[in-house]
């Protein structure tokens, strides 16, 4: 057992829906090991009437409930002690990349706030600001499974959890770029052989061909990220997301 590293807080009306997936495989043992700790704390336990009721009808009108501003404050100031910065998973947030989940992954842990129904009342945002969060573009029915999904993604990051493949340059993204195909064994599958160059010993031979797979793989399917790729490659700065631990 090691003294975990990386906390992952996350503020739910389903704690039991965590570690969920996260308590299977290499996150799992990684979690029975002691490198990551996970802490889903129920947002109810801070309602304040006997009912224990967390949302009501938007102000305005409207389908759908809003989760109230004084449960979800009073939720996230009795986490106030636990590391790291406070993530609200949302579709109006910044898209999930790489390089953010980097960034979390090399701090103390993150702070989740899941929202449910229509989301959480705006005010909630204003006086606890942190930083918000998407999936992508498209509708959860709630923010657990983003949760879940952004722990998974940092905590492959964490050392002594995966290895040496989650911190290669070739993974897709890390380069800017998506990756190369793979093959193994058997030799030949339904008629195809693996790529001769793969099998040649040639380790130079082998770099440039993932290469240009991985760039004719991002050209065809990602034209963002290949202007993004081609105009770094052009020698022009970058720009970083930064995030406050
Ligand atoms: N009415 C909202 C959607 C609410 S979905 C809208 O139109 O934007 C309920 C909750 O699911 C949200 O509060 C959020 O916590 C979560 N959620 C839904 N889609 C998400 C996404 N793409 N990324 C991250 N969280 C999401």
């Amino acid at each position: 057992m090691t003294t975990p590293s990386w906390t992952a807080t996350v503020l739910t009306l389903y704690p039991e829906m965590f570690p969920g997936p996260l308590g299977a495989s290499l996150a799992g043992r990684a979690l029975d090991e002691g490198r990551w700790a996970l802490d889903a704390r129920n947002i109810r336990d801070h309602a304040l009437d006997k009912h224990r009721t967390v949302d009501d009808t938007p102000a305005g009108g409207g389908p759908g409930m809003v989760m109230r501003a004084d449960v979800v404050s009073a939720a996230i100031d009795a986490c106030a002690d636990q590391p790291g910065p406070l993530v609200y998973m949302t579709p109006r947030g910044v898209p999930l990349t790489q390089s953010l989940v980097r960034e979390i992954a090399s701090g103390p842990g993150a702070k989740f706030v899941c929202g449910r129904f229509e989301g959480v009342d705006e005010r909630v945002f204003a006086t606890r600001p942190g930083l918000e969060v998407s999936l992508g573009d498209f509708v959860l029915s709630g923010g657990e499974a983003a949760a879940l999904t952004m722990i998974d993604a940092c905590v492959r990051l964490l050392p002594g959890v995966m290895g040496a493949e989650a911190s290669g340059d070739d993974e897709s993204f890390e380069n800017g770029l998506l990756e190369y195909p793979h093959y193994t064994r058997p030799q030949q599958f339904d008629g195809m052989d693996i790529p001769a160059v793969l099998t040649s010993g040639h380790h130079e031979n082998v770099r440039d061909w993932r290469r240009q797979q991985a760039e004719r793989i991002t050209k065809e399917r990602r034209p963002d990220l290949w202007a993004a790729y081609t105009h770094k490659q052009a020698g022009a700065p970058t720009a970083r997301p930064s995030v406050d631990h």
